[in-house]
């Protein structure tokens, strides 16, 4: 990626949206496929989860729907199957199990690049966030063993705190809420990044109001992420942290 690929992102961005220039201030990041290289284990998990409940998720097609809630992916699949939604119960169910085996694989590793591109964004006086439709208990002692002093809790949007999760726009709608509420300052969708590795996070950025990097960690085209309507795609997050200088700079 060079310099000039990238203003001309920013040029499109900020002219779509009226604003006079970027004037970042937080970087939201997606946690799977982004932050950890999980999803190889939460496809498999899915698949296993609906077998033993008697319902088909192909590994593949968890792809499609990574980032969205788990009642999102579970309903999705019932209504597909039986022709009706999955009782709440049914939901917890499911979730617990596939948390409880996801839970016994295991343990991701940090995407290569990543801990390296955090240091860079915090760096540069960019403030890094967590905005994950996961909602693993032990997430936040997972963030910080192995991005130690980069995430606060105040600034992070789990599954426990979204109610539709992605592609609404309502997580990073969330995000930007908090850090407003943190820093006690109005914020507007230009003061944002939002960093996303699937299609529906994507799509989530995008309709929040944010420039959205994609980082395509995983198995799908370039075109699933770019169609989506994300302003830059990296094909790495060592590609990412790499151009985060011309990245910010243009940003400023
Ligand atoms: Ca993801």
């Amino acid at each position: 990626m060079n310099k000039e690929d990238i203003e001309k992102a920013v040029r499109e961005y900020i002219s779509a949206k009226s604003y006079n220039r970027m004037e970042l201030k937080a970087a939201m990041f997606d946690m799977d496929g982004v932050l950890f290289d999980s999803m190889k284990n939460h496809a498999y998990c899915w698949h296993e989860t609906m077998k033993h409940f008697g319902l088909d998720l192909p590994e593949w097609e968890a792809y499609m729907h990574e980032g969205r809630t788990g009642a999102g992916t579970i309903n999705i699949v019932s209504k597909r199957q039986r022709g009706y939604e999955a009782t709440e119960a049914e939901i917890k169910e499911i979730y617990q199990y596939k948390s409880d085996l996801f839970n016994t694989r295991p343990k991701a590793v940090r995407m290569p690049g990543a801990l390296e591109t955090l240091l860079k964004v915090k760096e540069s006086g960019v403030v890094p966030m967590v905005v994950t439709g996961s909602g693993q208990k032990t997430l936040l002692d997972r963030l910080n063993r192995n991005f130690p002093d980069i995430f606060r809790a105040e600034l992070m949007v789990t599954a426990f705190d979204v109610k539709y999760g992605k592609p609404n726009p309502e997580p990073y709608l969330m995000g930007m809420d908090k850090y407003s509420k943190f820093t006690t300052s109005t914020y507007a969708p230009n003061n944002f990044i939002v960093v996303e590795n699937a299609p529906l996070g994507v799509q989530a950025g995008v309709a929040a109001g944010v420039f959205t990097i994609a980082v395509n960690t995983g198995p799908l085209p370039d075109s699933a992420l770019l169609d989506q309507g994300a302003n830059l795609l990296f094909h790495s997050m060592q590609d990412l942290c790499d151009n985060w200088q011309t990245v910010y700079e243009v940003m400023q």
